[in-house]
């Protein structure tokens, strides 16, 4: 049993490396912790933070035992030191506090992830949640005015009905209520009429945006970054949902717990939506059937006419 924040992982140190290792060597085919050894107090493996992860001893060490409530992680040779979620966050990119690390080892226990993984959480209703506040109605009802930034964007009545896209005129910026499943307003995001600047609020745990919105008759669900995306995607008549971002550990697991069994990845045609869709690919669960549009270089999907969206080839994910 390891700690991490307030949780019980029921796995040993040995077990999370293990499973790190066999995680970074699918999804980025990278031979992580080469050489491996349980030493008693510590599992020592070779540090991924210096040389390029290929010295040839080990020399980071990960305690098996928790030490005044954390496992510790030290390297010997370059001093990398921090606890084993952050350094599961540095290891998968992020510099975060171990925020991703400790969704990934949440994730990994997530039954609807079939990878045969051993960790699990000790008690899953023990697992707090942060307070929850919800935008209220009679606030939305304030911002129930258009304006002609949104046509300008090609939004159309329907779709400002739909999604009750709103105008702030004390901020000049258009409002996009985020909604959780039931509808309950998470936050609102505001877009500038004038500047490009999108305001979403400091939360880390950014939500899916559209999840309300969906017409769960349908089997299919297309995924994109912005705002702008699903509502054309929309407006064409897709399913869509927008992360708002590239996509986190966090949303990975919202999508694997929707009950679309396909799903379309239209992320933008750049390095970041590249990445992000390869992401997703690895962490949607492998009883969904996942494509990803090749979208061209430079395009997302508000850049393209429904004829030009329609004759993109996708591919079925490896
Ligand atoms: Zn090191």
């Amino acid at each position: 049993m390891i700690p991490v924040k307030n949780k019980q992982i029921n796995a040993t140190t040995y077990d999370v490396l293990v499973t790190l290792k066999d995680f970074i060597r699918s999804r980025d085919n990278k031979d992580l912790f080469h050489d491996m050894r349980d030493v008693g107090t510590n599992t020592m493996v070779t540090c991924p933070f210096h040389k390029e992860g290929k010295e040839r001893k080990p020399s980071l060490g990960v305690s098996n035992e928790p030490d005044d409530g954390k496992i510790w992680v030290h390297c010997f040779t370059c001093g990398y030191k921090g606890t084993i979620d952050t350094m599961i966050s540095n290891i998968l990119g992020y510099k975060d506090d171990g925020y991703e690390g400790y969704n990934w080892l949440i994730q990994n226990f997530d039954l609807s992830y079939n990878r045969n993984l051993n960790l699990r959480v000790g008690n899953r209703d023990a697992i707090e949640k942060p307070e929850q506040t919800y935008v209220s109605e009679e606030l939305l009802k304030q911002y129930r005015y258009y304006h002609p930034y949104m046509y300008q964007r090609g939004l159309t009545n329907e779709i400002i009905e739909r999604y009750d896209i709103g105008y702030d005129a004390v901020t000049n910026c258009i409002t996009f209520p985020v909604r959780d499943i039931d509808g309950k307003c998470l936050f609102l995001a505001r877009r500038s009429v004038i500047g490009k600047m999108f305001m979403l609020p400091p939360d880390k745990n950014k939500p899916l945006y559209g999840v309300y919105e969906l017409d769960y008759n349908k089997p299919d669900i297309y995924i994109c970054e912005s705002f702008f995306n699903a509502l054309t995607l929309a407006k064409w008549g897709y399913n869509a949902i927008a992360l708002m971002g590239t996509g986190s550990a966090y949303q990975y697991g919202l999508i694997n717990q929707l009950p679309f069994r396909t799903m379309y990845l239209c992320l933008d045609g750049d390095t970041a939506g590249r990445l992000g869709a390869m992401r997703l690919c690895n962490n949607i669960s492998s009883n969904k059937i996942v494509y990803e549009y090749l979208m061209p270089d430079g395009k997302d999907v508000n850049d393209l006419t429904l004829d030009e969206f329609t004759a993109i080839s996708y591919k079925l994910r490896d």
